[in-house]
């Protein structure tokens, strides 16, 4: 039967595959296609894992003496039945010889199926035994990892490559951290669905940089949708599709043609400058997670890099930092790799959904702090560590020598930050200066991304050389809406006036004091809100690269002298809707 869930559209498009169930706790677990000749060998690595951990099992059994610990003896006994039981061995074994998952995917997969037959028990007794399984597989996942993959694949991902002739497939998990989400760039999935999260939650944002269709905050979605199941995602709508009737699958494949059609169409416009109709030249930036996503703006036609989000080089690492070495490696990566564009590269930016260690949402939310938006993110927490932040400072410069680097500043909120970012600045410069270490001049800038650095403008542009809006978090700082909140996320609404006045006024602002004004958040990258920027005096952008051409293609189409006469209206509405249905009007004169 054919089953409808809605949720958050995160990435536009339409992706049609078989469901792939992830545990949340398993994405790291490595997902690759292995080549048919190699059938036989993965059985083997399979067959190898399920014998050692079985030699495991009957080794601590008799190291237990049974008298004292009889409880403990039969829960082996119970593991090394579980380990043998024909639904999780034949069936595993399944997956990889007519699926040709890798033995770890296979064994994940597997889990899956059977830990939802679990659920369904009517007795208590053998429901709990889920749990049983679960430990039994975690243990035929380590001895899998303590053998080397014959692809030398790692964690996470197989690349598009390996995914030819194959089902298409899509991930559908409860919950995915960002930095688990980036371990499935160029992975074998086609589509991403989660229960949790808002639309500009990382997760989301990092599913959108993939530019492949997502939905998140679809509730129940992991629950409903089964391992292996047919499911279409339509990431304009928010809408999963599971089981779709053979008319519904027509329909969607024709409108998948249908958008790769006008992707090529739009594609055509990667080399034209970006002026609007009555020749404003506008500045159309990308926003990349890691050195390697520079390609792709380069192939976009970015004409530099409006935010490299530097946290995830610090997330999923154990509490280990990157040191200044690593850092410098990977910002001068990305330099180099944007042959001598600007690269802005924003100082780290962790805390919130954003957690230095693998973490959910709901730990995160209930476990961690109270109110981790509100905690110590972001700028907060680099001022809070000196030494990392210097580390930071002074990687950032080193790379500078070799391209033209700008320095960003999340979340900033007081003037005595600016104070302490700057002196913290000429400090890291002092030391490259002793230790004979070369940069070149570095602008330093602010996101303006708290109401409060929205209404300190004109003090503020006394201490930064240029600011970018981080829109997702001033909408969700302004509206007091958690943005990976599913719950709240219907008020989470940049159509707000409040978020439009402030907007208007930080660009407004900087343009007075002839500074330099991006807007790097979503709002950059949605066409919807293109011309609307743009009266408001906006002339750089900063988005994902695959958000470029359409963005090109609305600034060409755009004569902001006649814009401009009616954003006041706009402005002044007196709700989201009525803005909307204003700047609509306005755009039809
Ligand atoms: C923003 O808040 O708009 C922004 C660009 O930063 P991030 O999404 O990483 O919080
Ligand atoms: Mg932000």
């Amino acid at each position: 039967m054919s089953i409808q869930v809605f949720g958050q559209p995160v990435s536009r498009g339409v992706a049609i595959g078989r469901a792939v169930l992830v545990a949340s706790s398993r994405v790291d677990v490595a997902h690759y296609f292995i080549d048919p000749d190699q059938v036989e060998a993965e059985v083997g690595r399979l067959r190898d894992a399920r014998n050692e951990v079985a030699a495991e099992l009957i080794a601590l059994k008799s190291e237990v003496p049974e008298e004292a610990h009889a409880e403990l003896v039969a829960l082996l006994d119970v593991h090394l039945m579980l380990l043998h039981d024909e639904l999780l061995s034949d069936a595993t074994k399944q997956w990889i010889v007519e699926r040709h998952y890798n033995a770890e995917w296979a064994m994940s997969a597997q889990l899956e199926v059977i830990a939802r037959q679990f659920d369904e028990m009517e007795d208590d007794y053998l429901r709990e035994r889920k749990a049983d399984l679960e430990q039994v597989v975690e243990r035929l996942l380590k001895a899998l990892t303590r053998q080397t993959a014959p692809g030398g694949h790692h964690a996470g991902s197989g690349t598009a490559r390996d995914f030819a002739g194959e089902d298409p497939l899509i991930l559908v998990a409860s919950d995915i951290a960002p930095a688990d989400m980036l371990q499935f760039k160029r992975s074998v999935f086609t589509g991403f669905v989660t229960d949790v999260g808002g639309r500009t939650s990382h997760t989301a944002i990092v599913a959108r940089s993939m530019d492949i269709p997502a939905v998140v905050g679809a509730r129940e979605a992991s629950r409903i949708v089964r391992q292996d199941d047919w499911i279409i995602i339509d990431g304009d709508a928010g809408l999963l599709i599971v089981n779709p009737s053979p008319i519904v699958l027509e329909e969607y494949r024709f409108r998948q043609r249908q958008i790769e059609l006008e992707r090529a169409k739009l594609n055509r416009l990667r080399h034209t400058p970006s002026v609007t109709l009555d020749g404003q030249a506008v500045e159309l930036l990308a926003n990349i997670e890691l050195p390697s996503d520079a390609q792709a703006a380069i192939e976009a036609g970015a004409v530099g890099v409006g935010l490299f989000r530097s946290e995830f080089l610090f997330m999923n690492r154990d509490g280990e930092l990157p040191d200044e070495n690593e850092q410098f490696e990977a910002y001068r990566a990305a330099v180099q790799a944007m042959g001598g564009l600007p690269v802005t590269i924003r100082t780290v930016d962790v805390g919130a959904d954003k957690p230095l260690d693998r973490m959910s949402a709901h730990e995160l939310r209930h476990e961690h702090t109270l109110n981790p938006a509100l905690g110590l993110r972001a700028i907060r927490w680099s001022l809070a560590e000196p030494e990392m932040f210097g580390e930071q400072l002074r990687a950032m410069l080193r790379a500078s020598a070799y391209g033209k680097v700008r320095i960003l500043v999340p979340m900033v909120a007081h003037l005595a930050e600016a104070q302490q970012i700057r002196l913290a600045l000429e400090r890291a410069k002092a030391q490259l200066d002793a230790a004979g270490q070369p940069y070149a001049q570095v602008e330093l800038g602010a996101m303006i991304e708290v109401p409060a650095a929205a209404l300190m403008m004109p003090t503020l542009m006394r201490h930064f050389d240029f600011v970018s809006i981080g829109t997702n978090d001033l909408i969700q700082y302004t509206l007091a809406i958690d943005r990976a909140d599913e719950a709240v996320a219907h008020l989470y609404d940049p159509w707000h006036p409040a978020v439009l006045q402030l907007i208007e006024r930080a660009i407004a602002n900087a343009n007075e004091a002839g500074r330099g004004v991006s807007v790097c958040g979503e709002m950059a990258g949605d066409p919807a809100f293109t011309e609307l920027l743009l009266a408001m005096g906006l002339r750089s952008f900063s988005m994902h690269p695959a958000q470029i051409a359409s963005i090109k293609q609305r600034v060409l189409r755009a004569d902001v002298r006649t814009l401009r006469a009616q954003i006041g209206a706009v402005l002044a509405a007196d709700s989201p809707q009525d803005a909307c249905a204003l700047l609509m009007k306005a755009r039809a004169h």
